[in-house]
C-alpha cells in the first residue's frame, strides 16, 4: 500500500495511507490545499499543495474536491509558495 509522509507541526513526521488526506484543488492555478487528521495528535491539519505535491497526491489516490478560486490570494499563501520555489531550487531549469 502506497504511503503517503507528510509532518505534523505537532508530532513531526507522520506516514499516512490515501484515504486519510483530502484534497481542495484550485483549478486556475493547479495547486490547492490537503487536509489529514494526524494519526498521533488527532489534530486536523491543513497544509498548502503546490504543483508537485498535488501530482503526487493524485497519483496516489487521495479523494479530490476541484473549488473555485474566489478568494483572493493571501500573503501567507504567497510567502509559502515563495519558499516552496526555493526549495525546489526551479532556477536551475530557467534557460541563460
Ligand atoms: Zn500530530
Amino acid at each position: 500500500m502506497t504511503t503517503i509522509r507528510t509532518s505534523c507541526p505537532i508530532c513531526g513526521d507522520v506516514e499516512l495511507a490515501p484515504a486519510d488526506l483530502a484534497l481542495r484543488l484550485t483549478p486556475c492555478r493547479g495547486t490547492g490545499t490537503y487536509q489529514f487528521l494526524c494519526p498521533h495528535c488527532e489534530q486536523l491539519q491543513q497544509r498548502p499543495a503546490n504543483h508537485r505535491v498535488v501530482s503526487i497526491l493524485l497519483a496516489t489516490g487521495v479523494a479530490y474536491e476541484v473549488v473555485d478560486d474566489e478568494t483572493p490570494i493571501s500573503e501567507r499563501e504567497i510567502t509559502e509558495f515563495i519558499s516552496g520555489l526555493d526549495r525546489e531550487n526551479w532556477r536551475e531549469h530557467l534557460p541563460g
